[in-house]
């Protein structure tokens, strides 16, 4: 008997180093984007400033302090147009008066 390692163990060894570089390059690109989505959270895409969490009946939205831009989750806006168009109004409003106060 050899003391090389036969083919199946060579390839079993490559597959497994191969399996493992693969799990740090995983591990590496998951740690870039947690990083980038804590860099980001609660930032306005389109300026870059600070977003509030404004509730209007039952409503949330994120609204940015520098250009008054509006993140509104598709489900709530679905809400808004099937069940509370008055609230819908509402916050259009305060957009505006928002816009207005600058
Ligand atoms: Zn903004």
């Amino acid at each position: 008997m050899s003391d090389r390692p036969s083919r199946n163990e060579e390839e079993y060894f490559a597959l497994r180093e191969a399996e493992l570089h693969r799990e740090r390059h995983r591990k590496a690109i998951g740690s870039h984007e947690d990083e980038e989505r804590k860099a980001h959270f609660m930032k306005c895409p389109h300026c870059g400033a600070e977003m509030n969490t404004v509730s209007v009946d039952g409503i949330t939205t994120d609204r940015c302090t520098e250009c008054h831009g509006v993140f509104i989750e598709a489900e709530a806006a679905d809400r808004l147009l099937q069940e509370k168009r008055e609230t819908l109004h509402s916050i259009f409003k305060s957009m505006i008066r928002g816009v207005s106060s600058h």
